[in-house]
Formats: structure tokens, C-alpha cells, sequence
């Protein structure tokens, strides 16, 4: 029987299991934030499903859990973060106003993150950039678990990125969020853990053969969506952000990482562009019209609109957490 708990005890069990294991009130309450917004918007596969993994990450010496990220003002359009083995949602909150002004000043801007431990969704990180006003790319690379189109060894993280776009007349941004793999690695775990096959594609198992087993692919590799144009995508985020970071590519990453089942030291890049001092402000009515020739085609929905709607029932209704899940949870929190 999964526990039902409300938001606001999701970001305390957060704080309380991330705080119980040492680490600090400001990484801590930016760790926790990110894990509501995700259960916010029914994304289990980085919600509460993920704090063991942070933990483990502390625990094993991996993540510094005190870490304080340097913010290097880099060139008038560019902001470099080094979060010095922290976790990257407080990096990110820390260099993200500056990113914003830099963008608005300029018109464009660009910020790097290396050294982070990221473990998480990306729209919330590109969201208040959108809020803001901004059109927001971000990148994200992890530890290698993919092969590239046509191999059957790790070299790619699963690399996802997330596009934003802001609307008028009070609207959430259209946001989209996607990995480079076929499928996130946390629905293969959460499809192992229940028992679940997954579709042909996913991945191949450690003999190099294709399999829908989420257990053999977890023990072998991940494969790109879309052959080699997922690939290609994947390998961009690498150059992105491992690349432009001067911090790990996957691989590298991969031989960093202790095997505590916690997060890599990874490296995120963002990009932010001011709309309207290239469009002008008809942008926003422009971008609608799109939008609503997009809603008037058969049954396309624009990305996002899942996750708003579930925003919108969990801030009525709460989260419910899997029962073993929760009493792992409690006893990290020092509840039990
Ligand atoms: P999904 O395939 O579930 O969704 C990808 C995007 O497509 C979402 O924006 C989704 O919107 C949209 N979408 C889905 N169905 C439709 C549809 N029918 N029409 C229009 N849009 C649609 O995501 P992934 O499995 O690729 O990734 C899951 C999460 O894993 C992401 O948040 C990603 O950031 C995260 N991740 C994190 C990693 C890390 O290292 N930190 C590594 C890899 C992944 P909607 O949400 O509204 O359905």
C-alpha cells in the first residue's frame, strides 16, 4: 500500500534524510526543492525514487556534501561554475541569476557547471529561466551507460537536454525535457525493481546482444533513440557540456565514480536567449499561433502539458510513495 503525503512532507523528508546524512542546510534545501518539483509533476524516476542515491553519494565520500560553488564571471555574456563536488541543483540556483542577467544585458548568455553530481529532471532547472522571459537550452552528461549508434560498449552518459520557451498572458512555459537514450535509466530501474520488461531498443546486454530485460541492460549498455541521430544528439551534449565545462566526458566520469549507486561527477551547460531583442515583443502572440495550430492537429499535445497537469492535481491531492520506498526514506531521515 504506497503512503500518501502531501508536498510539503516530501520536502521535508528530503531535507531531513539529506540533512541526517551530513550535508549542508543550503545544499540540502536545494536538493530537496528539486525532488518536490519533480514529484510536483508525477516524474517518479527523479523524485524521492533518487534520494538513497544522493545519500549514497555523501556516504561513500563521492559528493562533498558542505560544497560551495564558485561562480567565475568568465566574459561580459558568459558565467563558469565550478561546484567543487557538490550537487548540482545549488550550484545551478547559485549561478542562475546571473545567467539571467547576463542574457537580458546582452541578449545571450552562456553558463557552464563542472564538478557537479547531478542526479535529476532538467526543467526545473531551465523553467524560472522562461519565467523570466528567457528562450533556455540546458545539457547534462553523467557517467557513461550508452554505447553510440552501431557500438556495444559505454562512452555517451544518457545525456539529456531540456528546452524552454516562455508564453504570454500569465502561461507556464513550454518546457521539454528528453534524455539521449531511448529510455531514462531511473524507468529501466524502477521496470527492473517491478518486474517489467521494457521495449526493444533500450538497450543490449553485457554479451553485446539486444534484450528487453531492464536487469541485463542495466548490467550491459544503453542505446541512443533514433539510431544514430539520437547519437549524434548525445554526442553533442557531451561536447556541451563535458567539453565546453572543462570538466568530465562520460567516460571519464565513469572511471571517477565509486559504484555507491549515487550520481556521477557530471557537467551541465545552459544557454539563455532574450526573445524580444531579436523577434520583438510580437514574439509571444507569434510563438501561440504555433502553438495552437500544434493543438488543433489530431491528438498533439505540446511537451510539458503532462507534467502541468499533474502539478496541478498533486498540489490538490499530494504524491503517493511506494511503501518500501517510504520506510527506506523514514529510516534515512532518522525517523524510525
Ligand atoms: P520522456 O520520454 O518521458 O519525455 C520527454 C519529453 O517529451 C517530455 O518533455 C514530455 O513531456 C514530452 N512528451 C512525451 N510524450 C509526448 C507527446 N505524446 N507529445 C508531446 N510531447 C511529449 O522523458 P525521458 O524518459 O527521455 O527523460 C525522463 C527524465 O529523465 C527527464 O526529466 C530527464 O532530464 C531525466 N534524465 C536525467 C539524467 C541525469 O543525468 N540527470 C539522465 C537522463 C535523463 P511530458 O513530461 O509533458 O510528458
Amino acid at each position: 500500500m504506497p503512503a500518501a503525503i502531501s508536498l510539503k512532507e516530501c520536502r521535508a523528508l528530503a531535507f531531513d534524510a539529506l540533512s541526517h546524512a551530513g550535508v549542508s542546510h543550503a545544499n540540502a534545501e536545494a536538493v530537496a526543492d528539486h525532488i518536490t518539483r519533480a514529484e510536483a509533476d508525477g516524474c517518479k524516476s527523479h523524485g524521492l525514487f533518487r534520494l538513497p542515491g544522493y545519500v549514497a553519494s555523501v556516504n561513500s565520500g563521492a559528493a562533498d556534501p558542505q560544497a560551495e560553488p564558485e561562480i567565475v564571471d568568465a566574459a561580459p555574456g558568459l558565467v563558469a561554475v565550478d561546484a567543487r563536488r557538490g550537487f548540482a541543483p545549488l550550484a545551478i540556483a547559485r549561478g542562475r541569476g546571473a545567467l539571467a542577467d547576463k542574457a537580458h544585458e546582452q541578449g545571450i548568455a552562456c553558463m557552464t557547471i563542472r564538478n557537479s553530481f547531478n542526479f535529476a529532471a532538467l526543467w526545473p532547472d531551465i523553467e524560472p529561466l522562461a519565467e523570466a522571459g528567457l528562450v533556455a537550452f540546458t545539457f547534462v552528461n553523467s557517467q557513461s551507460f550508452m554505447a553510440p549508434a552501431g557500438g556495444t560498449e559505454a562512452l555517451f552518459g544518457t545525456n539529456p537536454m531540456a528546452f524552454a520557451c516562455p508564453r504570454g498572458g500569465g502561461r507556464a512555459p513550454m518546457v521539454f525535457d528528453q534524455a539521449s537514450a531511448a529510455m531514462a535509466r531511473g524507468e529501466i530501474q524502477i521496470a527492473a525493481r517491478d518486474g517489467h520488461t521494457v521495449p526493444a531498443g533500450t538497450g543490449l546486454g553485457s554479451d553485446g546482444q539486444p534484450t528487453t530485460d531492464p536487469a541485463a541492460i542495466l548490467a550491459g549498455v544503453q542505446l541512443p533513440f533514433g539510431g544514430y541521430k539520437g547519437s549524434s544528439i548525445a554526442l553533442m551534449v557531451e561536447l556541451m557540456t563535458g567539453g565546453l565545462s572543462g570538466g568530465f566526458f562520460g567516460y571519464e566520469s565513469a572511471a571517477d565514480h565509486k559504484r555507491d549507486g549515487g550520481p556521477s561527477n557530471g557537467a551541465q551547460s545552459f544557454i539563455a536567449i532574450d526573445p524580444g531583442r531579436l523577434a520583438g515583443p510580437e514574439f509571444f502572440a507569434h510563438v501561440e499561433a504555433l502553438f495552437e495550430r500544434l493543438l488543433a492537429n489530431g491528438e498533439a499535445r505540446l511537451p510539458g502539458d503532462r507534467r502541468l497537469a499533474a502539478r496541478a492535481r498533486t498540489a490538490e491531492e499530494g504524491i503517493t510513495v511506494e511503501d518500501a520506498l517510504y520506510t527506506t526514506l523514514q529510516g534515512l531521515a532518522g525517523r524510525v
